[in-house]
């Protein structure tokens, strides 16, 4: 009897440690879980703050390309503030409206010139803006018997470059030495980039020879050219002003109101100009 307590109180003991051994075991097994719990957490958190650090990094450069871009922009406006700056330049010719350019061998066409133009039925070409005033000056000229063809319009550089030193080649071969030559020239052709009919709003306006002479033609223009806006540009006293010999069939427009106001007060386009406080 004694013995089997004894035996049984063995067994209680030892299945206590085994007991306690489970718990231990589970314990440790715990503090494992806890373990790794908490380097998977210090992961995650590491990982979340590169991802972070790499948004902010991408929100930066998002906003230096922004500011990049915003400089491209800067730059762009700055041409085309330059650009506008140089149509200002350019428009600054036309401050008195693109008809009443001024252009004469002291006023040289300006830089940036962009015409145009429109052909005639003889091959000559005109602004395109003033053509109507022309084609009807012509019909009503024809429906008083007078016969007017536009002998020269628009000319281009080379054009007006050929005439100029054809011109002198021309006077050169008569015998007068160069520079009498180009002074002769001169006074009849303009210096390339001082010619209006580069403008392309000068017409020399010949007769057709046919039913009209030329003497006929320029009486009916003097009396009548204005109604249609048009001046005849190099009267025969105002050659100093304008430095053009008297050319009776060199006709410029200038718009109806401008052209019947020169005529009327018997001035030339520098004059009027200058008037107007031009
Ligand atoms: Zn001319």
């Amino acid at each position: 009897m004694h013995r089997n307590i004894s035996r049984s109180n063995r067994r209680v003991r030892q299945s206590r440690k085994r007991r306690k051994k489970k718990i231990q075991l589970f314990l440790n097994f715990l503090m494992l879980v806890c373990i790794w719990i908490v380097i998977f957490c210090i992961g995650v958190l590491k990982e979340r703050e590169n991802e972070t650090d790499t948004d902010a990094k991408s929100f930066i450069s998002s906003i230096e390309y922004a500011a990049n871009e915003s400089t491209v922009f800067n730059n762009e406006q700055k041409s085309f503030d330059n650009e506008s700056e140089s149509i200002d330049k350019v428009s600054d010719d036309f401050d008195n409206g693109w008809n009443l350019t001024l252009v004469n061998k002291w006023h040289p066409l300006p830089e940036k010139l962009e015409i145009e133009t429109v052909e005639l039925s003889n091959g000559e070409c005109v602004d395109k803006r003033i053509y109507p005033y022309l084609q009807k000056m012509f019909d009503d000229a024809r429906a008083e018997g007078i016969y007017p063809i536009v002998r020269s319009g628009y000319r281009t550089r080379t054009e007006q470059e050929d005439i100029y030193n054809d011109r002198i080649q021309g006077y050169q071969a008569d015998g007068m030495s160069a520079e009498e030559a180009k002074t002769e020239t001169e006074l009849w052709v303009a210096v390339p980039g001082t010619s209006e009919h580069e403008l392309g709003l000068a017409v020399d306006i010949n007769a057709d020879k046919v039913h009209s002479e030329g003497a006929q033609v320029y009486a009916w223009l003097e009396n009548h050219a204005h109604l249609y806006g048009f001046i005849n540009r190099y009267p025969p006293d105002k050659t100093e002003i304008t430095g053009v010999a008297n050319e009776p069939w060199h006709y410029r427009y200038v718009g109806v109101e401008a052209a019947s106001e020169i005529h009327e007060r018997g001035i030339c386009l520098e004059e009027y100009l200058e008037n107007d406080g031009n």
